[in-house]
């Protein structure tokens, strides 16, 4: 599509035209889907690091689980149990130490 202000031709997904930076108004696929693949990687990063290091696992999914609420519980699943896993393997820890 073309901008309505400077009359570029931008992505028809963008949010913003690149070149004036005027709102295009047709949605927020560009901003949103990579804010969701954000914390969706984030929580994913937390339950493999939970397995390993639990700190890891209850940080990054603390972050992926307040990131998954705001978007549309994106990621939820994975950062609840990052932060499960993470609990676990935490008591693992201590038993064995
Ligand atoms: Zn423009």
């Amino acid at each position: 599509m073309f901008c309505k202000k400077c009359g570029k031709e931008i992505f028809d997904d963008a949010v913003v035209c690149p070149h004036c930076g005027t709102m295009t108004g047709s949605g927020n696929v560009i901003f949103g889907g990579a804010e969701e693949k954000q914390g969706n990687g984030i929580a994913i990063a937390g339950f493999i690091c939970s397995f390993f290091v639990p700190l890891l696992g209850w940080v990054f999914g603390g972050i992926g689980l307040s990131r998954a609420n705001k978007r549309n519980g994106k990621g939820k699943n994975f950062s609840i149990a990052a932060l499960a896993i993470a609990s676990v393997m935490f008591i693992i820890y201590l038993a064995g130490v």
